[in-house]
């Protein structure tokens, strides 16, 4: 048994045969010499693994003229493995030319029709399954199995944006406007949408979006993280052998420069945005201030509740508190970063969980039995070490201190170990703080109230979990807590793609989240007819 559970539960077995190093065994790895990377060969980068990362635009994969080229590393060997163009104005206006002329022939496509690609994407993103997943691995540090989870989420969204004929069916009423006039209301896609992408789900979160957005009949552009492009651009070469027309897809590479042209492009539509909240605020305030509707899902400091009840199960509530706070290095917007211990609930729990976490397996993420993968960058180890001294300073205790962390043959990777600061109490700055780190914080509560008025005293409000025997406790935090996903005896509360990804005060920005029925209210408008024959 590994000593944390896997956040990704994906309802079939995962398999950890292929694990190592070496290509997996079905083949499925994309050819360098195929792979639309060696866009870079003209630019004098060959000797790189992978060249210079360009982008998909109108059907056609290029590197823009005078782009500036971004490192990207592998965060657990410190090499920089790729590198990135950034795309500028004249770019953004280039892809959003490609995706409006494609609009009205989409648009114009049967839904039924419109779904096929996606068929064939999910076929293609299955058969391509371990490559994508490595990909992210290499690019953001987390475990393959985290990998596989995040992919499987993918494949997910893509299924059930499959059903669109259905989801995107409006209603109507016969004499519903007076004796002999029917009235019925239809959702219509808009045009030209764009995505904004966070490091931490290379894979996941554009699918929180692109499939629902192109199903309904809308064409998209998708800006993924600069720290992380290699997963999607692997999934856009699939895109490109699933059969979307020209246009109706593409991928813009790119940072802040890039993010504001998307922003204040005219003929876009609609902005879905995840990342931090500072961020998420601009996007909200820009976007919206320019008549786009907006998505803007933002950053979290979420709580794990032990009631003195969940004592005697705490061999199942460990393992599931370890996967919530220290897998994926802690780097998930779900990560239960602050551990609120109520009544008699403190010793024993602290005890528990500590001593399960001096069994985590630190290591790259691609070797068989690691648990805990580096942080994605040199910056965000400095900073996470930094929020460390900050909560020591202030009066909390290290009880584990994973910043010594150093992994055999690796030594230069960005690794920190599970990190536990006891006394981490509500007047610290710290509490207050989205670390996104290996690093969980644990303070006591008098009572579940307690416990509940120091959740929703935070500025965030993503999720927030209660491991408990009760259902009148289940229920009392249940219906009190203001955050967007709630978990029952689960620390990672993420919802499946036919639910809405959710998120409340300072974590969103918007009124529609991505995911399920939300995300296809967001990508269409309805239009009302009221339709007499005389
Ligand atoms: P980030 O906000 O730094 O970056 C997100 C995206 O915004 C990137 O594509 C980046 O290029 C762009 N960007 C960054 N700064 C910008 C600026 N000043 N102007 C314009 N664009 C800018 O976030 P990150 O570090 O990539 O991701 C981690 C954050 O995302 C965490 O806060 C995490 O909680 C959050 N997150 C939230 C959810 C959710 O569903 N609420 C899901 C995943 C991640």
């Amino acid at each position: 048994m590994t000593t944390i559970e896997p956040a990704f539960h994906t309802g079939r077995p995962i398999s950890t045969d292929s694990a190592s190093d070496s290509p997996p065994a079905n083949g499925t790895t994309l050819a360098a010499s195929s792979s639309p990377l060696l866009a870079g060969e003209g630019l004098g980068v060959r000797s790189l693994e992978f060249g210079v990362i360009g982008n998909y635009v109108g059907g056609q994969w290029s590197v823009p003229d005078g782009s500036q080229l971004q490192d990207v590393f592998n965060p657990a060997t410190a090499k920089r493995h790729a590198q990135v163009a950034i795309s500028n104005g004249a770019e953004v206006v280039r892809a959003v030319d490609a995706a409006q002329a494609a609009f009205p022939e989409w648009r114009r496509t049967p839904p039924v029709e419109r779904v096929r690609p996606f068929f064939k994407l999910k076929e293609l993103m299955e058969a391509h399954f371990e490559d994508v997943s490595r990909a992210i691995t290499q690019d953001h540090g987390k475990t393959l199995d985290d990998a596989r989870g995040e992919v499987r989420r993918a494949i997910e969204n893509v299924e059930v944006a499959c059903g669109i004929t259905t989801l995107q069916m409006g209603y109507g009423l016969e004499d519903g406007a007076a004796r002999g006039i029917d009235e019925w209301a239809i959702r219509t896609p808009l045009g030209v949408f764009a995505a904004i992408c966070p490091f931490n789900f290379p894979a996941m979160v554009p699918f929180w979006f692109l499939p629902y957005a192109v199903a309904t009949g809308n064409t998209f552009i998708v800006k993924p993280s600069e720290q992380v492009p290699v997963a999607l651009l692997k999934i856009f070469e699939l895109i490109h052998q699933a059969g979307f027309p020209p246009g109706v897809l593409n991928l813009v590479n790119g940072s802040r420069e890039t993010v504001d042209a998307l922003l204040d492009e005219p003929r876009i539509q609609g902005i879905s945005f995840v990342g931090s909240s500072p961020v998420a605020k601009y996007i909200y305030t820009r976007a919206s201030a320019n008549g786009k509707r907006v998505q803007a899902q933002g950053g979290a400091k979420n709580c794990l509740v032990i009631m003195p009840d969940a004592v005697p199960v705490l061999d199942k509530a460990v393992p599931n508190i370890l996967g919530s706070s220290f897998g994926a290095a802690g780097q998930r917007c779900l990560a239960g970063s602050m551990l609120i211990t109520v009544e008699g609930a403190h010793k024993a729990a602290l005890e528990a969980v500590v001593e399960a976490s001096r069994k985590i397996k630190v290591g790259y993420g691609l070797d068989p039995g690691v648990d805990l993968g580096p942080v994605v960058s040199a910056g965000a180890k400095q900073r996470i070490g930094g929020h460390i001294a900050e909560g020591e300073k202030a009066g909390a205790r290290a009880v584990l201190d994973g910043r010594g962390a150093s992994v055999q043959g690796y030594e230069e990777g960005y690794f920190l170990g599970p990190t536990i600061l006891d006394g981490v109490d509500a007047e610290m700055p710290l509490s207050q703080t989205e670390i996104f780190g290996p690093v969980l914080s644990v303070t006591q509560a008098p009572t579940l109230q307690d416990a509940i008025d120091r959740i929703n005293a935070s500025p965030f409000g993503n999720a927030a979990s209660i491991y408990t025997q009760s259902g009148r406790a289940a229920r009392e935090f249940r219906y009190n807590v203001v955050a967007g996903n709630i978990g029952i005896n689960v620390g990672v509360a993420a919802p499946m793609a036919y639910f809405p990804f959710a998120g409340m005060k300072g974590s969103f920005f918007g009124t529609l989240h991505g995911q399920g029925r939300d995300a296809v209210t967001f990508f269409t408008d309805t239009k009302v007819v009221v339709e007499r024959w005389l």
